[in-house]
């Protein structure tokens, strides 16, 4: 069996989910499991300086230079995430590698859970190859035990041949990326990398450096509660003004009807009854004068109402969450992107670079003083009981993540 193949699947046995609304560092015990075994088979392979930090459950260490006395290399840092989706079940994985001959995968013949072909055209791509699936109970968690399992062989393949020169090479495995929590307490000074990649993204060839930029907005609304029977002209209805307000957004400035570089404002919950509600919105956009135009808009929404009904109704909580790291990459670290490029096609790879629609731990890592754009993991359909992985795309991906090593060394 390959390697990296032996490591991903002893990893996504091991239950690892974390948890939204957790006010514990990690949001789980249970991802301490991954971490302290990784710690110890970075150990074992010989890395140095292995940290794991136990309060915080994150693990760093370093591949040492091998580099002729005299040369010098920037140290590069390869970072994933070690927890797995709140959306399904981590528990029990029971991968199974599949041959490939194409048509539908069933997963679960007792549920009828079934990886169709229509519904995943890109299956089409896989034929003769091997395909890791799910039984169809959990995810398979290579989001982002794939990006672990990656970097596990390229840290066992550079400490184990001489031949395969480098600088100094960093590796960060962090918890509750899931939750938005996967670099609160990442140590990027102890780090100490001048760059670094997340290894974090999906099928083989995918590369990104531009995020959104992103905030929340909590739309709080005071109403007036009256009894039914007695409420003309008095009863002001949170409910209804919470939908007046939505009636004011662009209709087609919303997750559904937008893709590539295309914003939007979504209300991703609601809670309340006639006297108070509140709506939960984020606003995303790669733009950074289209992402402050939106948030104006919103605000101004609030205030067109607040006017109208003669009292301030509407009241915004606006929060920016995390920006665009294209312009900690752009123009002066174009490197990164240009070095991501030659390693995949040194790997056979198509690159493709594609603009991600959401956030990276990159993305804030970047804004922290490490840039840090995100390669493909090799995995497809994360967050579901259809995630799969391809066997030889995680194979190319740590041939590109020895390519960039060398790269960075000549
Ligand atoms: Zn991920």
């Amino acid at each position: 069996m390959s390697t990296v193949l032996d490591k991903f699947l002893r990893y996504v046995k091991i239950d690892t989910q974390s948890q939204d609304g957790a006010t514990t560092v990690p949001s789980t015990d249970k991802q301490r499991n991954l971490a302290s075994l990784l710690a110890q088979e970075l150990n074992d392979m010989g890395a140095q300086d292995v940290v794991y930090d136990k309060a915080h459950c994150y693990v760093y260490a370093t591949i040492p230079s091998n580099l002729p006395e005299g040369k010098t290399a920037p140290v590069i840092g390869f970072i994933s995430h070690m927890d797995t989706s709140p959306a399904v079940s981590g528990e029990n994985v029971n991968p199974r590698v599949v041959a490939y001959e194409g048509g539908d995968i069933v997963l679960n013949a007792e549920k009828n859970i079934v990886l169709t072909e229509k519904e995943n055209p890109e299956l089409a791509h896989f034929v003769g190859k091997h395909l890791i699936v799910t039984d169809g109970n959990t995810l398979l968690g290579a989001d982002d035990k794939a990006g672990v399992a990656e970097i596990m062989t390229m840290a066992q393949e550079l400490l184990s041949n001489k031949n395969l020169v480098h600088g100094k090479i960093r590796i960060g495995f962090t918890p509750d990326e899931e939750v938005g929590c996967g670099v609160d307490f990442f140590d990027v000074e102890g780090f100490g990398a001048d760059y670094a990649y997340t290894v974090d993204g999906g099928n083989l060839g995918e590369l990104e450096y531009e995020n959104f930029n992103a905030a929340g907005a909590k739309l709080i609304i005071d109403g007036h509660s009256v009894h039914p029977g007695s409420a003309k002209n008095k009863m002001l209805n949170a409910i209804l003004l919470a939908q007046e307000f939505q009636n004011l957004l662009p209709v087609h400035e919303n997750p559904s009807a937008t893709d590539g570089y295309e914003g939007f404002y979504h209300p991703d919950s609601i809670t309340g009854s006639v006297d108070h509600v509140v709506v939960d919105y984020i606003i995303r956009d790669h733009n950074m004068e289209k992402f402050e135009q939106k948030k104006r808009f919103f605000l101004q929404c609030a205030d067109f109402l607040n006017a109208k009904y003669g009292k301030k109704l509407f009241t915004v909580d606006l929060k920016d969450s995390y920006y665009n790291m294209k312009e900690k990459i752009l123009p002066e670290n174009a490197h990164l992107i240009d070095n991501a490029v030659r390693a995949m096609e040194e790997a056979g790879v198509t690159p493709t670079i594609v603009p991600i629609r959401g956030g990276t731990d990159g993305a804030r890592l970047s804004f922290m003083g490490l840039p840090c754009p995100n390669l493909c993991t090799g995995g497809l359909n994360y967050h579901g009981r259809y995630e799969y992985a391809c066997v030889e795309s995680l194979e190319s991906c740590v041939e590109i993540l020895k390519n960039i090593a060398a790269l960075y060394a000549e």
